[in-house]
């Protein structure tokens, strides 16, 4: 039997830079054939672009269609009874993602529900597990959160009365370093900890691409009596998470990026067993978190009897339409299994690192880690000379990657879709416009 490389070791590939090579890991790829599955972008001469943003928006499943179709049928030809009637009935619609998204994120099934958007269940998420204290009102957040993530837990402090200047404690890089490590959020945590009510951070950093140690950061935060929750937007079917045997007491994600469910689609929200199935719990009620028995029964005292398990937290009914995508990209989730996708992720990654070695030096910086298990699909560059024009000239070429002020590149080859050869195009534009850039 061969042995598959330890998990956190680069897999051993051959690497060259020449176009061969590209060419040979494609054809040794087992999940080559996914990308079919795919709609993929054109260039303008017809050529598909080299589309490495999927840790922006995703790419759409070509099954897409027709399961959005299903439902406009469905609604066509049921109208209001198609909430029981067909095949896929509204009513229950939600629970089609129990399976699929725990097997997604490492829960049980009833951990997970789909609903809203990413945003909105941080606030849920919040209003149930950010209960501060005066003694205790802290909240643990990341350097450089996303913008989203710092509106909502400021509005969540100051809503309870704090200041948020005063109720952050934020886990920084250390000087002249770009990535937060763990040690440094552990020590934070003994040291600090019991002011701490909630330790809220990303999974895996939107900018610098780091994966933090979620195990150990919450493993510290339950030591000195922290809830922890974790933003899964850049995590969520990119790396494997076992947000169950890990104790997350909660965790949120968006499915437009790595998981391909379409813009502004259907997020998603985890809520540990531990914390399921306390009806006690308060939180902002609505009747879709009702017992389905009873949401209906219009009483003088309405008595919120919450579903078990994430569902009970749900307030409306599901936007059908803006879910039937994701049903479609979580199917080939399912069927490629994260096990595989992670390990052409790291092995795509690990050509990109490889060739950007081979340019000359000094003109890009990555601030990925290189660690296997550190780094998810994305590689964050660090242009030094006029980032602006070189991402214009990528453009140009044909390659679709993201830009973030004031300087940094963010390149995303996604193990369902993108081949070996991308990574390569990529790199050879990277070269050729990096020089063009450099006048
Ligand atoms: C993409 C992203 C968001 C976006 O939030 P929406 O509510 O889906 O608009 C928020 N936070 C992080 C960390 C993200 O990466």
């Amino acid at each position: 039997m061969t042995s598959l490389p330890p998990e956190g070791s680069d897999p051993a590939f051959d690497f060259r830079p020449d176009e061969s090579c590209a060419r040979r890991l494609d054809r040794a790829d087992p999940l080559a054939p996914y990308r079919d599955r795919f709609h993929v972008p054109k260039r303008a001469d017809g050529e598909p672009a080299v589309y490495l943003c999927g840790n922006s928006l995703g790419l759409q499943p070509k099954a897409a269609r027709a399961l959005v179709q299903r439902e406009l049928d469905d609604w066509a030809a049921l109208g209001v009874e198609a909430h029981f009637k067909p095949e896929a009935p509204w009513y229950s619609y939600h629970e089609l993602f129990r399976e699929t998204g725990a097997r997604l994120v490492g829960a049980l099934p009833g951990e997970v529900v789909m609903m809203n958007s990413l945003t909105i269940n941080l606030h849920l998420m919040m209003e149930t597990f950010y209960r501060p204290t005066a003694g205790r009102h802290k909240v643990l957040v990341e350097q450089d959160a996303f913008p989203s993530d710092a509106y909502a837990v400021a509005s969540r402090i100051e809503r309870h009365g704090f200041d948020p200047k005063e109720a952050l404690v934020v886990a920084r890089p250390r000087q002249g370093e770009a990535l937060i490590r763990t040690e440094d959020t552990e020590a934070l945590l003994e040291d600090r900890g019991r002011e701490i009510a909630l330790v809220m951070m990303s999974g895996v950093h939107y900018l610098t691409g780091q994966v933090l140690d979620m195990e150990r950061i919450a493993a510290a935060a339950r030591r000195q009596g922290c809830v922890v929750g974790f933003d899964l937007a850049h995590a969520a079917g990119n790396v494997p998470l076992r947000l169950h045997d890990w104790r997350i007491d909660f965790a949120v994600w968006c499915s437009y990026k790595y998981l391909n469910g379409g813009p502004g689609a259907v997020g998603g929200c985890f809520v540990h067993e531990a914390h399921g199935n306390n009806p006690r719990l308060p939180r902002l009620a609505g009747w879709w978190g009702n017992d389905p028995d009873t949401r209906f029964q219009v009483r003088s005292q309405a008595q919120f009897v919450p579903r078990q398990g994430a569902d009970g937290w749900q307030v409306s009914n599901p936007p059908i339409l803006a879910m039937a995508p994701l049903l479609a990209s979580l199917a080939i989730f399912d069927e490629a299994g994260m096990r595989a996708l992670r390990a052409k992720s790291l092995a795509l990654t690990g050509y990109l690192l490889y060739l950007l070695e081979q340019l000359p030096g000094g003109r890009f910086e990555v601030i990925t880690p290189v660690a296997a298990e550190a780094r998810g699909c994305q590689v964050s560059i660090r242009a030094r000379r006029r980032p602006r024009e070189l991402v214009a000239a990528l453009a140009a070429e044909g390659v679709v990657a993201d830009f973030r002020e004031p300087d940094v590149i963010r390149a995303a080859p996604v193990p369902l879709y993108n081949t070996f050869h991308d990574v390569w195009r990529f790199a050879q534009a990277l070269a050729g416009a990096g020089s063009a850039a450099r006048g």
